[in-house]
């Protein structure tokens, strides 16, 4: 199932309501939804002691969002400056929040250790000497190579250039002691969108026995595995959603193997994006021309600025037509923006309800890897975001962009070279 009956619920009878307050198109998401995702989260893994999820900020990074996840208990998963700074404007620093560049640049290291630090997790061996300073607790994310499959989006981890080689990972942790780390965790990210619970399971058992090796060899002890992010959503109609509970349980029972044969466990981390918000966001637009040549094409007056997945990975996100779901006249057409870019379709040949202009269309599934990934490509503006709040009431979190956003960097001052 797409998009749940309870957010169906809350939303579907105010649509025509908010759609004329704040016009469309925009993406709506659901306070209650992302709530009791991070509570069905955190009761799967209440048995481990520090369990923490670091939000993936870059899923869908607007504060009033992140103030959610931070009044759970959450922290933050940045990997850019940008990003640091939309967590630290929250108030969170330090161990609240966690470093995962990759191609890391000066900037970014001192970045992540302005104003009160995070917790840096290091993408390569070369790192180790460019690092400013190298901080008490340090990181590295690991890549097995070979060792593991990888997935469609993420791709096989030889192939991908993420982090630290198998073969080069402990000497990484010695380099880093070396330089006067003391305290050490340990990161992977090898899925995206991966609803099989048991490849989750299968990295964090990877993890717990590099965390072994590495400390018998050099002796030392891991206060942090984290698994990444990665957890799958099913985007289509009639699959099940990963089992968090089994997940839960499965990698519960190996840190309580872990402790008991070394004493203690180091903590386990998460994050994950698109499993906290994904589903609990849906764009909302309007059907605005209908065109009939080789095949029908229903216009919307969204664009792929809005929503890349689609054009970009030919990913699926159910629609539905307000107040036509469920109805037995349907024909086949292509769902299309604007853009002067033949993949800007936000459906290809998909069997809907037949649609007239002014139809409210909701594209589901928009609540991560939406808004944040679009572009301006073609002059294309995006959309506002709204919250619709655990109160019954709507708030606008974000406005649309208008053209004085797209000519802002247009605006300088005169700098000629002479040569
Ligand atoms: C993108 C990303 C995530 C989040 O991925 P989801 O598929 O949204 O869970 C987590 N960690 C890192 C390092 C990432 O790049």
């Amino acid at each position: 199932m797409p998009m749940s009956k309870d957010f169906k619920d809350r939303l579907y009878p105010h649509l025509p309501a908010i759609a004329q307050h704040y016009g469309t198109p925009f993406h709506i998401y659901d306070e209650a939804g992302i709530r009791e995702t991070g509570r069905q989260l955190q009761a799967a893994f209440a048995d481990i002691p520090s369990f923490r999820e670091y939000y993936a900020v870059k899923a869908l990074p607007n504060p009033s969002i992140l103030q959610i996840m931070q009044e759970m208990g959450f922290g933050f998963d940045c990997s850019s400056s940008t990003e640091l700074m939309l967590a630290r404007n929250l108030g969170a620093s330090g161990d609240a929040i966690m470093f995962t560049s990759n191609n890391t640049s000066l900037e970014d290291f001192q970045a992540a250790e302005a104003e009160g630090g995070c917790i840096l997790n290091l993408d390569d061996l070369t790192l180790i000497d460019k690092v400013p300073r190298m901080p008490e607790l340090i990181c590295f994310r690991y890549n097995p190579g070979t060792r593991r499959r990888g997935n469609d989006i993420i791709g096989k981890p030889e192939e991908a250039k993420y982090g630290v080689s198998h073969d080069q990972i402990t000497s990484a942790y010695r380099r880093a002691q070396a330089k006067g780390a003391k305290r050490f965790g340990l990161h992977t990210m090898l899925a995206s969108n991966e609803l099989h619970y048991t490849y989750m399971v299968q990295t964090a058992a990877m993890l717990l026995e590099l965390v072994e090796q590495i400390s018998q060899e050099l002796d030392i002890i891991f206060e942090f595995i984290n698994i990444g992010g990665g957890l799958g959503i099913p985007y289509l109609p009639d699959i099940d959603p990963l089992n968090i509970r089994a997940m839960g349980a499965e990698i519960t029972a190996l840190f309580v193997d872990f402790k008991d044969r070394h004493g203690y466990c180091p903590a386990l981390l998460m994050e994950s994006g698109r499993f906290m918000t994904g589903p609990h966001g849906v764009l909302v637009t309007q059907a605005i021309n209908r065109k009939d040549i080789y095949r029908t094409y229903i216009g919307v007056d969204a664009c792929m600025s809005a929503l890349m997945r689609p054009a970009l990975y030919g990913a699926y996100h159910h629609i539905e037509v307000l107040g036509k779901e469920g109805l037995a006249q349907t024909e086949t057409v292509d769902v299309v923006g604007s853009l002067c870019e033949n993949n800007d379709k936000f459906a290809v040949q998909r069997t809907l309800p037949k649609i007239a202009d002014g139809d409210l269309l909701i594209i589901q599934d928009s609540g991560a890897h939406g808004h944040a990934m679009g572009f301006n490509y073609n002059g294309k503006m995006r959309p506002q975001e709204l919250l619709l709040r655990r109160d019954g009431t709507v708030a606008r979190i974000r406005r649309e962009e208008r053209p004085e956003d797209y000519f802002a960097t247009l605006r300088f001052d005169e700098n000629v070279l002479q040569l």
